[in-house]
C-alpha cells in the first residue's frame, strides 16, 4: 500500500512518509495507489468510535502496525471530547446533523489534528528520526487552534501560526494567543490570511531557512497532508452505523452527506469513504458567496478570479480549494500529467475547464448548492424556532444546501456535517435567531447559553480569564527572517 503525488504518479511512499512530507516533492498532493481499499462497514457494527478508527486508519496506513494505530487512537479520542461517544449524532426533521464539534476547541478540525501529531510522531519513530520537526501553519481561525492545543507538547515537534491580525474574530484571536506549550509560538501577522500562507510556502524553499534548518525539518498541518483526510473518514463510518443502529435506515440504505466546504478535505474523506465501500448516495458541497465550487460543478470551468467575499462562516470564505486536485486525479483516471496541468493552469491563468468525462465522472457523486447571507442566517432562525436546534453559521450553510437538494425531489436520508459548535460565532448566531447580541464576545457566549441551554464547551468557557502568553506582530516582509531566526534557535536547542 503505497501513495503517489496526484502531479507525478511516480516514487510511491509508504503512508507513513507521506504524513511526514506533507506536500509532494512536485507540489502535488498525496493519494492512495490502491483504489480498491474496501472496508466491511457491517463488521464494524456495535463498534466505539475508537474501535471505528482503528480499523479505518489500519486500512488506510497498514505499514504502522495497529498496536502503534490503536496507541494513537487511544491518545486522541479520549476524554478530551465533551462526548464520550466523540462524534454524536442528532436526528431533526428533515434529517440528522453529524456533531463534530466536541473535541477540544470546538470545530471538526480537532478530530484530525488531535491525531495528526501523534501519526507524525510514530512515524518518525518508525523512521528512527531524531531530528525535530517544525510545523508552520496558517490559519484563517480554525485550524491554528486545533493545531496548536493537537501539537502542544509533543515530543520532537515545533509549531509556529501565524494568524493575519486582523483577520480572525475575537474568539479565535484569545483562543490561540492563551495556548499552552513549551514548544508553541503564535505570531499576528500585518496582512492577511493570504500573506500569512505565502510566507509558510515561500520558507519551504528558501535558502535562508534552508541553510538554517540543521537539525530540523519543517512540514505542515494544514489539510493537504493526507494524514489529516484520513482520520476524517472515520466519522462517515461511525454515523451510518449509528443509523442502522438507532433504526433511521435498513442496513445498506445508501445515505447522502451534506458538507460545508471550504478546502475541500472534509468531502474528499466523504469519497474515500464511498470508494472504501460505505452506502453513500451523494456527497453535496455546501459554499457560501464564495461559490466557486458550485459553478465548477454546474459549467466544468473553475476560476478564481472573482470577487472575494468576507461572510459569517469565514473558515469557507475561500477561492483555492487545495484538495479539489485529489478528486480531478481521479476522476481523470488517475491521469498525473493531466492533473499537474491543470494546477499549473490555475497558477497561471487563474482558472481551468475539465473534459466533459471528467465532469460527469464528478457529477455522478457530487451535487453542489450555495447560499448568500440572508439565507444562512434564515436556516439559523427557523430551525431554532421550530425545533429549539442552535447551529453554527458554516452548518447554517450546509443546511440550507440540504433544503435545496430536498427540494429537487431527493427523497434518501441525509445528514448535514455540523462543523463548529454555535458558541465559536455566539455573536452572529444570536443575531441571526433574532435575539439580543452584545459586542463582547463572552457575554454573547453567557447570552447564547441562556436562550439555547446548550452547554458552554469547557475550553471556551476558561477562555475569558486565561492570560495571554503570545503578542508578537510582524509585518508580512519580515516573515521569513523571523521564520529563519527561529530554525537557527531549534537548531541548537
Ligand atoms: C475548515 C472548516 C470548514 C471547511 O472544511 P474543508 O475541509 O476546508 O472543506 C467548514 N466549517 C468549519 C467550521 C471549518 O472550520
Amino acid at each position: 500500500m503505497q501513495y503517489y503525488s496526484t502531479r507525478s504518479a511516480c516514487d510511491p511512499i509508504p503512508g507513513h512518509q507521506a504524513v511526514i512530507r506533507g506536500l509532494g516533492p512536485d507540489g502535488g498532493l498525496y493519494v492512495p495507489d490502491d483504489s480498491d481499499i474496501q472496508i466491511n462497514w457491517r463488521e464494524l457494527s456495535g463498534k466505539t468510535y475508537q474501535q471505528i478508527a482503528e480499523a479505518v486508519l489500519t486500512a488506510f496506513f497498514p505499514d504502522y502496525g495497529s498496536e502503534t494505530i490503536r496507541e494513537c487512537v487511544a491518545s486522541a479520542y479520549n476524554n478530551s471530547f465533551d462526548d464520550p461517544e466523540i462524534v454524536p449524532v442528532r436526528m431533526f426533521c428533515d434529517g440528522a446533523f453529524m456533531e463534530l464539534w466536541h473535541g477540544p476547541t470546538s470545530a471538526f478540525k480537532d478530530l484530525a489534528l488531535t491525531i495528526l501529531p501523534h501519526l507524525l510522531t510514530a512515524a518518525y519513530r518508525m523512521d528512527a528520526r531524531t531530528d525535530t520537526v517544525a510545523i508552520l501553519t496558517a490559519t484563517s481561525g480554525d485550524t491554528g487552534k486545533a493545531a496548536l492545543s493537537g501539537f502542544a507538547d509533543v515530543p520532537h515537534t515545533d509549531i509556529t501560526v501565524f494568524y493575519p491580525r486582523d483577520g480572525v474574530s475575537a474568539v479565535q484571536r484569545k483562543q490561540m494567543v492563551t495556548s499552552r506549550g513549551n514548544n508553541v509560538s503564535v505570531v499576528a501577522v500585518e496582512g492577511n490570511f493570504d500573506d500569512c500562507q505565502r510566507m509558510v510556502k515561500e520558507a519551504c524553499s528558501s535558502p535562508a531557512v534552508k541553510e538554517a534548518c540543521r537539525s530540523v525539518t519543517i512540514s505542515s498541518a494544514n489539510s493537504i497532508n493526507i494524514g489529516r483526510l484520513v482520520p476524517q473518514v472515520v466519522y462517515y463510518f461511525s454515523t451510518y452505523l449509528k443509523l442502522v443502529e438507532t433504526g433511521a435506515i435498513n442496513a445498506g440504505d445508501p445515505v447522502t452527506f451534506v458538507v460545508p466546504t471550504g478546502n475541500f478535505g472534509d468531502i474528499f474523506a466523504g469519497w474515500l469513504a464511498k470508494q472504501a465501500g460505505l452506502p453513500v448516495k451523494r456527497l453535496v458541497i455546501a459554499s457560501n458567496d464564495n461559490n466557486v465550487l458550485t459553478d465548477f460543478i454546474r459549467t466544468g470551468t473553475y476560476s478564481r478570479l472573482r470577487e472575494f467575499h468576507e461572510t459569517i462562516s469565514p473558515s469557507m470564505d475561500i477561492l483555492v480549494s487545495s484538495n479539489l486536485e485529489r478528486l480531478l486525479f481521479f476522476a481523470s483516471g488517475r491521469d498525473a500529467e493531466m492533473t499537474a496541468s491543470l494546477m499549473k493552469q490555475l497558477n497561471e491563468t487563474g482558472s481551468y475547464t475539465v473534459s466533459e468525462e471528467m465532469l460527469s465522472n464528478i457529477r455522478a457523486d457530487f451535487s453542489a448548492f450555495w447560499c448568500d447571507e440572508n439565507m444562512c442566517r434564515e436556516e439559523i432562525r427557523n430551525l431554532f424556532e421550530h425545533e429549539r436546534i442552535m447551529i453554527d453559521p458554516h452548518t447554517a450553510v450546509g443546511l440550507s444546501a440540504l433544503h435545496q437538494y430536498q427540494a429537487e425531489g431527493h427523497k434518501e436520508f441525509a445528514v448535514v456535517l455540523s462543523t463548529a459548535s454555535p458558541y465559536k460565532f455566539a455573536q452572529d448566531v444570536l443575531k441571526a435567531a433574532g435575539e439580543p447580541s452584545s459586542d463582547d464576545p463572552f457575554e454573547a457566549i453567557r447570552s447564547l447559553h441562556a436562550v439555547s441551554g446548550m452547554p458552554v464547551p469547557p475550553g471556551l468557557a476558561e477562555l475569558e480569564s486565561l492570560p495571554e502568553r503570545f503578542d508578537t506582530v510582524i509585518p508580512s516582509e519580515e516573515g521569513i527572517s523571523w521564520i529563519a531566526a527561529k530554525m537557527e534557535r531549534l537548531s541548537h536547542d
